[in-house]
């Protein structure tokens, strides 16, 4: 079997190193673009307090991923200057980079073949391979070029986000909002090493507009967005990595495979960032597509239906839950006419997913606290 997998992220690595780890004899290449240790961004978080979901499917990742996790159990929401804790929300955090090297280990360790620097034609690889794995993320051309037959939508939201990096460690996960004379910022910002967090910043495209960010050089937006966030960054500077200002594209395709090219990861679906959930989804997607091709190994169109008809019901839950949490930032100046512990409350029932019992057991303090406020 002849595999041939377009595109070294998460998606792109990780299923190479399964789909190799299930046929020794098979030749499986991951052909990636960008050079060897480079990558876009800066840290990621897991929704969850580890990577739990891969310990029962390949316990040796984890464990080699594990160590590397920055921790917490608390999610903090500044808002009008104060600072409401929700307690029990655990979250973990690896920066992106070394996220991408451990995969690269254990792929390299499997046999597989990595060749950066390279952009192979998708028409020639199609010919040449049994499987095609269109893992090209987010912009992905393969996906572009047969959109009609993958059925794709593609749909920007309205807010600009741009995603930098700054050397001030927080303690938790926080979501700092704040006012300005042009209208309400947001930053997502958490720790991902011990000296180094993510720091995006996300605005209504009015404000954007309005604060003159659509028309300054980078430069300019960051001594903004510095300025803006003076009491979270408490001296430290932001960082850019080709940071840019961004709308997020929320993707989607009816048919997840064409002939034997099939999409996995960003390609196939994005998740909003503000549930920390697209890489995951992303080697969710490898283990769901690796199984399927192990159960059918001999009949590849066979395996790729069967990737999409057992995947899908999973994965329409969860991006319904990234589409809410999308939907409330796009107004989130408008829940910040609510006080802090409402606002909160608002927050985290964003995704429409949270039962209150729930809440209740996962969060005592948090609700404890905002029953107080709400006597
Ligand atoms: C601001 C922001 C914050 C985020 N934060 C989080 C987070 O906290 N937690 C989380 O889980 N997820 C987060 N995500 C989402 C996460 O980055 C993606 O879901 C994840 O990277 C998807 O993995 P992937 O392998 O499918 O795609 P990617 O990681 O995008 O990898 C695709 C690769 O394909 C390569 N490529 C593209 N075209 C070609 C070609 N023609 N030939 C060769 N190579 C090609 C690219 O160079 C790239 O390396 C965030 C996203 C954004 C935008």
């Amino acid at each position: 079997m002849r595999v041939v997998i377009i595109g070294a992220g998460p998606a792109g690595l990780y299923v190479a190193y399964l789909l190799k780890r299930a046929f020794r004899w098979a030749d499986v290449q991951v052909h990636e673009r960008r050079a060897r240790g480079t990558t876009f961004g800066f840290g990621i978080v897991f929704s969850d307090k580890a990577l739990d979901f891969l310990v029962a499917e390949d316990s040796k990742t984890h464990a080699l991923l594990a160590p590397e996790l920055e921790q917490w159990s608390d999610l903090t929401i500044v808002h009008r200057g104060e600072r409401v804790v929700i307690d029990g929300i655990g979250f973990s955090a690896i920066g992106r980079q070394m996220f991408l090297d451990l995969l690269e280990v254990r792929a390299l360790d499997a046999g597989v073949e990595i060749h950066y620097d390279s952009e192979v034609d998708a028409a020639v690889a199609s010919d040449r391979a049994d499987l095609v794995v269109a893992a090209d993320g987010v912009g992905s051309g393969l996906r572009q070029e047969h959109a009609t037959a993958f059925g794709t939508s593609e749909e920007p939201l309205n807010n600009r986000f741009i995603w930098f990096g700054t050397s001030k460690p927080f303690d938790t996960l926080t979501q700092t909002f704040l006012q300005t004379r042009h209208g309400a910022f947001n930053a997502h910002h958490y720790r991902y090493q011990p000296h180094a967090s993510t720091f995006i910043v996300e605005t209504h495209v009015q404000t954007w507009r309005d604060a003159g960010l659509a028309d300054l050089p980078i430069e300019a937006s960051i001594r903004f967005c510095e300025t803006v966030f003076a009491e979270a960054l408490q001296g430290h500077r932001l960082v850019s990595n080709n940071s840019h200002w961004r709308q997020f594209p929320v993707v989607r395709n009816r048919t997840w495979s064409h002939g034997n090219i099939v999409l996995i990861g960003d390609a196939l679906h994005t998740a909003h960032y503000s549930i920390g959930s697209g890489t995951r989804l992303a080697l969710e997607d490898a283990i769901a597509l690796a199984a399927a091709v192990k159960a059918r190994p001999h009949d590849i169109g066979e395996a790729l239906g069967r990737y999409q008809s057992e995947r899908q019901p999973i994965l329409q839950k969860l991006l319904g839950g990234a589409d809410a949490s999308a939907a409330w930032y796009e107004s989130f100046e408008k829940h910040m006419q609510l006080a802090p512990y409402d606002f909160a409350m608002s927050y985290i029932n964003r995704s429409g997913r949270v039962d209150q019992a729930r809440l209740k057991a996962m969060s005592p303090g948090f609700v404890a606290n905002y029953e107080a406020n709400a006597a």
